[in-house]
């Protein structure tokens, strides 16, 4: 995932850099050529032909590392249930040691634990499956920059 940290261009016809910092930011160069706005949610632009023509991009993204499973089924399933973890290991056949490993970023869902969490939240085997699989495929993206 990636996050706008920069949100700034450089008018090409008077040379200024404008930078828009928050969400209601709107700013313009001194020619009035160009504009930027929306800060860091949003990279909007106004220009007066187009981007190529009237300026350059200056902004700058940095990524952010993606919510480990272990995260995710802390703050989207425990948290807003109020769900202990000893609970989850009680009512559940998942090994403890194998939770706290998920829970603390360095196992992995098996597809044991996608069943019994399925079982467990009433949700699907493939959903549990799909979450380590994306945090793979992020955490992969991420190490080759
Ligand atoms: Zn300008």
């Amino acid at each position: 995932m990636r996050k706008i940290i920069r949100n700034a261009i450089q008018c090409k016809h008077c040379g200024d850099t404008i930078e828009s910092v928050n969400v209601h930011d709107y700013v313009t160069c001194s020619c009035v050529a160009c504009g930027v706005d929306d800060g860091q949610d949003y990279l909007r632009r106004s220009y007066k032909k187009s981007p190529e023509e009237d300026f350059s991009d200056l902004s700058e993204y940095a990524d952010i590392s993606p919510c480990t499973p272990g995260e995710m089924l802390k703050e989207e399933f425990l948290i807003p249930r109020k769900v202990s973890l000893l609970s989850l290991m009680l009512k559940t056949d998942i090994p403890g040691y194998e939770l706290e490993t998920v829970m603390d970023g360095t196992g992995r869902i098996d597809k044991n634990m996608a069943d019994q969490l399925a079982d467990y939240f009433n949700n699907t085997s493939e959903f549990w499956m799909n979450l380590q699989k994306l945090f793979d495929e992020d955490k992969m993206k991420l190490q080759k920059g």
